[in-house]
């Protein structure tokens, strides 16, 4: 006899902790218990941050899209030699910067291909550049994938990097290249990126060191459910340990232009009731996370509306420019104004905030 659901989400609003098996079924509903769920999420949220919707100023900046790993679920990573490769120069990098200043960011984003040319020496040029053209900013950049190969390519360790990063002006460490923290699931859909210990070890020497961190988990493409439930197991466990998470990044798989779909290994993307449940579940399981974003790049601004019903305070960043999505099929995934975020905050009778990349209002 299982478990009633309105008996386990009354437990976890009462503070129940959700066992991965638990996150499983949730994941897995079909039918209109998924409102069940997104209701339970969404009275969770408004215990845990009230009615406030936040959303960051921030601009990406794309260096290069040449990178060592050609992940089968992206269609921004380039070979050298493609065509369609690009790599900025300092200049070029320096003049980005000045034009995110001019727009009132108070986040950088370092948004790149993995090159495989790059030393530590290449990351630290980039981030004094920037921290040069943009005092005051939070550059918010380097993955752990990117440690790993700074570190490797330069004979150092992922501390000495983190530390050398800081030094020229890292703020916040992105919580990309998580993917799906299953090795399985990681040699199909990106088998040249670092491993989920890799991966683990890296952001807790981060967190260690003081440095904050999104977690960001990319579904919809190859993983099954179970897939889901135990990455999100290991984020909950990091938390526990450091804290030093900010929020949950869900990023929905934009399948169009990607090696995964082509080749039929995924499918065309998760669905809408996958989108919700995977902001809903994320909220009832990961109970030490204050925060849980809706990309509006990845699955449209009417869904945003509604994922924010479901579990989510939080839209993310203006960005300004995000070829990742773009490049991979996503229409209007570069830009949202945030008198559009306003809109949607205010259609729920719900208050638009700007914050930091840490969370403080602006
Ligand atoms: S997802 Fe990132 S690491 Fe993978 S191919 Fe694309 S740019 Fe490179």
């Amino acid at each position: 006899m299982p478990y009633p659901l309105h008996d386990l989400l009354d437990d976890v609003l009462a503070g129940h902790r959700l066992t991965e098996e638990e996150a499983v079924r949730l994941l897995s509903t079909r039918d209109r218990d998924v409102w069940t769920i997104a209701a339970a999420a969404d009275e969770l949220r408004e215990a845990k941050v009230g009615d406030r919707v936040t959303y960051v100023r921030n601009q990406n900046i794309h260096v290069t899209n040449v990178c060592k790993n050609l992940c089968g679920f992206c269609g921004f990573g380039r070979r050298a030699d493609d065509p369609e490769a690009f790599c900025d120069d300092i200049a070029t990098v320096r003049e980005k910067a000045r034009t995110a200043m001019a727009r009132r960011v108070t986040e950088i984003c370092l948004l790149s291909g993995v090159h495989p040319d790059y030393t530590l020496d290449s990351y630290v040029d980039l981030i004094s550049c920037v921290r040069e053209a943009a005092p005051g900013v939070d550059i918010h950049t380097a993955s752990p994938d990117e440690i790993a190969w700074a570190a490797e390519r330069s004979g150092v360790s992922t501390v000495a990097v983190i530390e050398r990063l800081r030094e020229a002006g890292l703020g916040t460490l992105q919580g990309t290249a998580a993917e799906i923290l299953v090795d399985e699931v990681r040699r199909v859909i990106c088998p040249r990126k670092c491993d989920t210990a890799t991966w683990a070890r890296v952001i807790r020497e981060a967190h260690g060191m003081g440095i904050r961190s999104t977690a960001t988990i990319m579904y919809g493409s190859y993983e099954g459910e179970a897939d889901r439930a135990r990455h999100l197991a290991i984020l909950r466990d990091i938390q526990d340990e450091t804290g030093g998470f900010t929020e949950l990044v869900p990023l929905s798989f934009i399948h169009q232009k990607t090696p995964l779909y082509r080749a039929g290994q995924a499918p065309p993307g998760a669905t809408g009731r996958e989108d919700i449940l995977m902001v809903a579940v994320a909220r009832l399981f990961l109970d030490n996370f204050d925060h849980i974003q809706v990309s509006w790049g990845k699955v449209g601004t009417k869904l945003t509306e509604m994922a924010l019903l479901a579990g989510a305070d939080d839209l993310g960043g203006t960005m300004f420019c995000d070829d990742v999505s773009v490049d991979a099929g996503g229409e209007g995934a570069d830009y949202l104004d945030p008198a559009e975020m306003q809109r949607i905050a205010a259609d729920l009778g719900r208050t638009l905030r700007q914050r930091t990349t840490t969370y403080e209002m602006v």
